[in-house]
Parts: C-alpha cells; structure tokens; sequence
C-alpha cells in the first residue's frame, strides 16, 4: 500500500455510528504497487501499480442481475467489512484492481474512489449545458464535483462553504461565485444570480441545514442530488406540495456502479487536478491523529502514507 484516504466513512465506523465488522481493518481509497500474485490470477504481475475498487458485489443477486451493482444485497467493501488499506499490505480480489498509469501518483490514486462516487453524483444529475450548479460543502468531495460539473457543461458554478480555506480553494477551481454561508444570505444570492433558483443543486455537506438548503435554492422543475451522508437519524421537513407543484427532482447519490474506470481516465489524461487541495499525511503508526485530523477538518484530504 503506497497510500489511502481518510473518508467521513471512516470516522462513522470508528465511531460506531456505521456499519462495519470490527477489528477490520478500515481504509477503501488506496492504491499501491502488486507484490505477490494468487495462482488463479491473470491480469496483474509482480511490481504492477494498481488502484483498488473497493466495493465488491456478488453478481448474482436481483441488483447485480439488474445492472443495479451498488444496490447488491451481498455488497462488501475492502476496508469496511474486510481488511483494507491502512495498512502495510492489503489482499485484493483480482477483480477489484485496476491499473494505475505512471503518470498518475500513488498520492492521486488515492482519490479514484471518492473521485469515482462524484462522477456517479454529476451522472445522476444530467446536467445540461448552460445549466447553474449550485455545490454545497465544498470539502474534497465538492472541490472534485466543481471541477465534474464545468466537464458536463455548466455555464455557471456557484459553491457555499463556511471555512475560508476551503472557499479559496474552490476559487482557485473553476467556479463562478463563492458563499461563505454565515456571513452571506445564501437564497439571496442565489435568486440574484440564477432566473428562479439553480438548475442543478449538489449536496455534498450532509448535514440538515444543508439538505434542507438544497430545497430552498432550487428552481421549479430543478435537481437536487443528496450526496453527503446525514447521520441516519437526520430528519428535514419537506412538504409534499413544494415537490408536487414544482415537479421537483430528488435523488440520492451512492457510492460508485462502473464509474471507476472513467476516474481513472479522468486522472491519466491530466483533467482532474488535486495539485491545489490541502494534502496532509501521516505515517500508519500516525492513524490515530490522522483520524482527528480529517474529524477537524484540518485538510481537503488526509493521507497515510506508509513509511512517510
Ligand atoms: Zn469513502
Ligand atoms: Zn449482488
């Protein structure tokens, strides 16, 4: 294992407020190089750099017979139900690796997974050219949709965040205005920049005033993706009648069904760039405040990275 993200998943797990097998060991985004090979195995060899999709499904299921993988009803993940990559070595089904170009480094491979779940998230949003996106959160994960969302033609890119660093971020990306939520009217702005309310809005906080913004910003017949993940007791109030009447489009965004490859094109061909998220590392032995550091939202992304 060369490197893998710390992820809000993560946390939920060491917490006990997800769902995980313990004592596995935790760990999905990573990417390392090959250093033995099962006898059944075929498309990998000794010193091979790869990339790991952690997400395993059965292939035989209702979902998994319905091109419906992520919904599978076996679904395990590397670092979530069995070991995974904070760790020095990690044992991977053949199937779930994927190659790693050279030009791509092992730090980078490290956000294919969480680059792959928003590549999900912009799909599901069909956004069409010209459209105003409105991007909630603007942490790793709503740094990387701002940057999705103006390849799938937005003519306009509007980010809320609270923390400074993270809006100078995102101004650095290619969006087109940036709210800082607590001192600004977040509606107002929105109204004054859009016809009636964005196009397209994309939740990517996962908390209740958020999910609940997402609503109020949008504009008749818009979509809302809910990608950040609310704590599973989090209730918002919707009326059914702000949906009916303005034939309102929610969906939830999860994980990544065959969207892993397109990352990793993404990556090769130089589109995506990390080169202005705030990396912090940290050696394995170092998990524990690694941890604390992705909990304070120190960093956009927090690595370890073995041997650093
Ligand atoms: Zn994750
Ligand atoms: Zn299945």
């Amino acid at each position: 294992m060369k490197a893998c993200g710390i992820c809000g998943t993560d946390l939920h797990i060491f917490d006990g407020t997800a769902n995980s097998n313990p004592p596995v060991i935790l760990g999905h985004e990573y990417a390392g190089t090959v250093c033995e090979v099962g006898s059944n195995v075929s498309r990998f060899k000794k010193g091979d750099r790869v990339v790991v999709d952690p997400n395993i499904n059965c292939r035989h299921c209702y979902y998994c017979r319905h091109g419906l993988v992520h919904f599978c009803e076996n679904l395990t993940a590397l670092g979530v139900h069995i070991d995974g990559g904070f760790a020095e070595y990690s044992v991977v089904p053949e199937i779930q690796a994927y190659k790693l170009q050279d030009n791509i480094p092992f730090e980078w491979g490290a956000f294919v997974e969480p680059l792959s779940c928003s590549i999900h998230g912009v799909d599901l949003a069909n956004i069409q050219v010209g459209d105003t996106v409105v991007i909630l959160g603007a942490g790793a994960i709503g740094l990387m949709m701002i940057e999705l969302v103006s390849f799938s033609g937005a003519g306009k890119i509007i980010v809320v965040e609270p923390e400074e660093e993270r809006r100078e971020i995102a101004r650095l990306l290619t969006c087109d205005l940036v709210i800082d939520p607590i001192e600004e009217d977040v509606r107002d702005i929105t109204m004054k920049n859009t016809y009636d309310g964005a196009d397209v809005v994309i939740e990517c906080a996962g908390t209740p005033g958020t999910a609940r913004l997402a609503l109020d910003l949008i504009r008749r017949g818009g979509k809302i993706i809910f990608f950040g993940v609310c704590d599973k007791d989090v209730e918002i109030n919707i009326k059914p009648k702000e949906i009916y009447y303005t034939e309102l489009s929610i969906k939830g965004s999860f994980i990544n069904p065959y969207t892993f490859s397109r990352a990793i094109k993404l990556l090769s061909l130089g589109k995506i760039d990390f080169s202005k998220f705030n990396i912090m590392r940290f050696p394995l032995d170092e998990l524990l405040q690694a941890l604390e550091c992705h909990k304070e939202r120190k960093a956009t992304k927090t690595l370890l990275i073995p041997g650093s």
